[in-house]
């Protein structure tokens, strides 16, 4: 039934339908499910300890200042803690390159905001991350899907794309989110390139870039631009935004990341932040920057790779034993996903309902794929279950999987 509400939305709500699967997802809350459906961190690696010191400390030492309201552009110590970090990884950037959000949810909605008219074409690996989607659908954007293969987006086939003339390249090129892929360094430079090239700016997201389990780490997007173009005079003015956060290193309920972005595209998201939230929680700034200043996320970082390098491995094991043989997996080498491939014509939605019943979650594949596809594709992730949790959750899996792809007419290994 329509109710008179329906006639005042705007134009820009019309997208935002619930869909199947959130609906389907709500299932997986229930107490007794396994569910490998949500991103979420484990929840055993918070540090509870330090942030009751921390909390003490700041009330103690800056209350006042840290109930207060704040800068737009973040708790300055802060911005220049991250611009010191990004700067281990020799690309050359100072605080104004640096703009804390409540999330990089919001950022990702800030940059639709900024850069995108209706019509606008974006391109987009397939799958991509589905809050992206979220955020610029709302926006109007279009998308133009490259091919993902099991080392992300297929760069050859990128520069069709460009000749399209699209606003941005929307890419993540670590452990991807939901694919687990990483993109190699020659991928990379070549990305650089060619958005030069067609002067398509790049915006790099980069939630798990910490989180490698496995392997050489690769220099991000960000940094291989700004050797591209000998950017080293302290400010970086390239071609790339570049997005992380505090969501996997500390605590998602802090709603706490930044932009990295040459200093006019920063002042252009501080305006829309002013308008959007004032500023970022300012006691969670100083609580974050009193947990990091002495250097704990290094050594933090390193019980979260180990805790969920663990889980990986348990998931990897188990899957290998109970999965039918007619199904593909990645091997990611960090991050908290994996990506399950079915074969050709089954449907991960059917599947789901059937691993509800037997009390398992996962996510259908197909939302992430903006233009269709992907049907038959899962994404899997692994590092909030405890390891015996995961032994449970993929041998049900590995029996529906079974279940389902005989029901198919397959014949299962
Ligand atoms: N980008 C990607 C690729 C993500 O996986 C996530 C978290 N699921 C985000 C952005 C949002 O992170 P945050 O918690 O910082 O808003």
């Amino acid at each position: 039934m329509q109710t008179p509400w329906e006639y005042r939305y705007a134009h820009r709500t019309q997208k935002m339908g619930s869909s199947v699967i959130r609906e389907l997802l709500k299932l997986t809350e229930q107490p007794d499910i396994i569910s490998f459906a949500g991103g979420l961190p484990a929840p055993e690696v918070f540090p509870l300890k330090e942030f009751q010191d921390a909390c003490n400390a700041v009330l103690q030492n800056d209350g006042p200042m840290a109930l207060q309201y704040g800068a737009t552009e973040g708790y300055r110590p802060l911005r220049e803690m991250i611009a010191r970090h990004t700067g281990r990884y020799s690309v050359q950037v100072c605080a104004e390159n640096v703009l804390i959000t409540s999330g990089s949810q919001q950022a990702l909605d800030f940059i639709g905001r900024v850069f995108i008219n209706r019509g606008d074409h974006i391109v987009v690996e397939s799958p991509t991350y589905l809050g992206a989607l979220q955020a610029w659908n709302a926006y109007g954007a279009q998308y133009i899907s490259v091919r993902a293969d099991e080392h992300g987006m297929v760069v050859d086939e990128l520069e069709a794309a460009l000749r399209v003339g699209p606003k941005f390249i929307y890419t993540l090129p670590n452990f991807q989110n939901p694919s687990g892929t990483t993109l190699p360094l020659e991928r990379r430079l070549k990305m650089i390139e060619l958005a030069d090239k067609y002067g398509v700016p790049i915006i790099e997201d980069d939630p798990y870039g910490q989180l490698r389990y496995e392997g050489e780490h690769i220099p991000s997007l960000v940094m291989l631009d700004s050797q591209y173009r000998n950017d080293n005079n302290g400010t970086y003015s390239g071609n790339v935004i570049y997005l992380s956060t505090f969501s996997k290193l500390l605590a998602p309920g802090l709603r706490l990341a930044w932009v990295i972005a040459p200093p006019e595209v920063i002042r252009r998201l501080v305006m829309t932040k002013q308008a959007a939230d004032l500023h970022t929680s300012s006691f969670n700034q100083y609580v974050a920057y009193e947990v990091a200043k002495g250097g704990f996320l290094d050594e933090h970082v390193k019980l979260i790779r180990s805790t969920y390098k663990e889980r990986r491995d348990v998931m990897l094991e188990v899957m290998d034993e109970m999965f039918p043989s007619e199904m593909r997996w990645t091997h990611p080498e960090g991050g908290m996903f994996l990506w399950g491939i079915m074969p050709e014509g089954v449907d991960a939605a059917e599947v789901l309902k059937t691993a509800l019943e037997r009390k398992v979650a996962f996510v259908p594949g197909g939302s992430f794929h903006p233009n269709g596809g992907g049907e038959n594709t899962m994404r899997i992730n692994f590092s909030y279950s405890a390891p015996n949790t995961i032994r449970e959750g993929i041998t049900r899996l590995g029996l529906t999987l079974k279940e389902v792809l005989a029901r198919n007419g397959h014949k299962v290994l």
